[in-house]
C-alpha cells in the first residue's frame, strides 16, 4: 500500500492523505486512512508530499509512439521513461508508423510491444491506406481494436474520402482525429462535411483563432466536433522552428488562452513528434514535448489565471474519456496518478530521456515539475531517484 500525506488535492480544494491499496485510490482522507492503517498488517509505504500537487495522471490525446518503423527517433522503452517523467500514463499513438497502422496486425503488433510497458498505449488506426488519401480502412474490422482513426501527418485532401470517412463514423460510431492542412480551410471544409453527412470528427493540434471560431460555431449547431490545442501554440508565438501547424502570432496564442478560459477547448494534446538531428536539418516538423507539456503548461495556467481543475480536464479527465477511461483523485478509481511541484524550473535540453532532442525550448523558464508517477498503485517514476 502507498499512503501519500499531505498532499495538495486540486480536485477536493483541501490538504490531505491518499491511501493506494492494490491498483486503486482506496481511502482518501486522514482520518480514514489512519483507522484503516491501524487495523491491517500489511506493509505501507508513505510518501511525504507535502507541498506537492495530488493530481490525476496525463492522458495525451496525440502522441508520436514511432514504432513500428522509426525507432531510430524513439524506442518503445525510450517512450515509456518519457512519458512517465513528463507524468503521462496514458497516450493515443498516432498511424503515420512504417508500416501505416492501417490494417489490424500493425495495430496488434504495437499493442504487444507495448504491453510490458508503464504506458498504456492505444492505437489509432489510420483513415486511408498508407495515408494515401485514397481507399479507406477496413474500419468495421480494426473497430475491434481501435476506435480512433487519424491520418495524422496528412490532410485527407479528397473531399469525396472524407466525406465517405466521416459517414462511416457516424454508422459505426468510431472517432476522426484530423490533421487539418492548411489548417482554417480545412477546418471550415469538414465541418460542411459533417454538417452534410455527420460523424465524429476531432480536430488535431488547432493554432489559429479563425479554425477556434468556426469549431465553436460548429459545437453550437450541435454537431460532434472536438479539438485540442498543444502546449508549444499554447506557449509561444514568433517562433520559427519547424513545426506543423506552424507556430502562430501573438494574437492567436492569445486567444487559444482566452479559449481555455472560455471553456471552449476539449483537450491539450502534446503532438509529441521525435525526430533525429539529420531528420530535423531535412525539415522534418515537430517539438519533442512529453517530457515538458506539464511544465509549459502550468507556466501558461500560472500566468493567466487558469486554475489547476481546469488543467486537470484538459490533461487527464477529459481525455481519458476518448479511451473510456475514468480519471480523478476519487475512491474507487485506478491508483494512475502524480505528485507535481508548483516550482519555477528551466527546461534543459540535456535533461530529455529520449535520444532526439528536437525542441526549441532549450533554456526556457517553465514552472512545475512531475516528482512521481505512479501507475495502478506502483510508483513508476520518481524525480528524487532520477
Ligand atoms: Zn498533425
Amino acid at each position: 500500500m502507498l499512503w501519500i500525506q499531505n498532499a495538495m488535492i486540486p480536485e477536493l480544494n483541501r490538504v490531505d492523505d491518499v491511501l493506494v491499496k492494490d491498483d486503486n485510490i482506496f481511502k482518501i482522507g486522514r482520518e480514514s486512512v489512519l483507522s484503516y492503517v491501524k487495523g491491517t498488517k500489511e506493509k505501507v509505504d508513505m510518501i511525504e508530499a507535502e507541498g506537492l500537487y495530488l493530481l490525476p495522471s496525463f492522458v495525451d490525446s496525440h502522441f508520436h509512439l514511432r514504432n513500428p518503423g522509426f525507432a531510430y527517433k524513439q524506442t518503445y522503452g525510450e517512450a515509456d521513461v518519457a512519458c512517465m517523467k513528463g507524468g503521462y500514463t496514458d497516450v493515443i499513438a498516432m498511424a503515420n508508423t512504417k508500416p501505416v497502422a492501417d490494417c489490424p496486425e500493425v495495430v496488434q503488433e504495437v499493442l504487444d510491444n507495448a504491453k510490458p510497458l508503464h504506458l498504456d498505449v492505444y492505437q489509432a488506426g489510420s483513415v486511408t491506406k498508407g495515408l494515401l488519401g485514397e481507399e479507406l480502412v477496413a474500419f468495421k474490422e480494426m473497430m475491434a481494436l481501435t476506435k480512433i482513426f487519424s491520418d495524422d501527418g496528412k490532410n485527407v485532401d479528397n473531399a469525396e474520402v472524407m466525406k465517405k470517412a466521416l459517414a462511416k463514423s457516424q454508422e459505426l460510431g468510431f472517432l476522426i482525429m484530423d490533421h487539418s492542412e492548411p489548417e482554417t480551410e480545412m477546418v471550415i471544409r469538414n465541418i460542411e462535411l459533417v454538417k452534410e453527412v455527420g460523424g465524429n470528427l476531432h480536430f488535431c493540434h488547432i493554432s489559429r483563432k479563425a479554425s477556434v471560431e468556426a469549431i465553436v460555431k460548429a459545437k453550437e449547431m450541435g454537431l460532434h466536433v472536438t479539438f485540442e490545442v498543444t502546449p508549444h501554440h499554447l506557449f509561444s508565438h514568433g517562433l520559427s522552428y519547424r513545426v506543423n501547424p506552424p507556430i502562430a502570432t501573438k494574437e492567436d496564442s492569445e486567444y487559444l488562452v482566452e479559449a481555455i478560459k472560455r471553456g471552449y477547448v476539449d483537450y491539450v494534446g502534446t503532438d509529441h513528434a521525435p525526430h533525429s538531428d539529420d531528420d530535423k536539418k531535412k525539415g522534418a516538423p515537430g517539438i519533442i514535448n512529453i517530457e515538458n507539456a506539464f511544465s509549459m503548461i502550468r507556466k501558461v495556467c500560472f500566468e493567466h489565471n487558469i486554475d489547476w481543475n481546469t488543467m486537470i480536464q484538459l490533461m487527464s479527465v477529459r481525455p481519458a474519456t476518448l479511451i473510456d477511461k475514468k480519471r480523478g483523485v476519487q475512491e474507487g478509481n485506478i491508483a494512475d496518478l502524480i505528485l507535481v511541484s508548483d516550482k519555477e524550473t528551466t527546461l534543459l535540453k540535456e535533461e530529455l530521456t529520449t535520444r532526439s532532442k528536437n525542441t526549441p525550448y532549450d533554456g526556457q523558464e517553465v514552472r512545475g515539475i512531475v516528482e512521481k508517477t505512479i501507475v495502478k498503485g506502483e510508483i513508476a517514476y520518481d524525480n528524487e531517484r532520477a
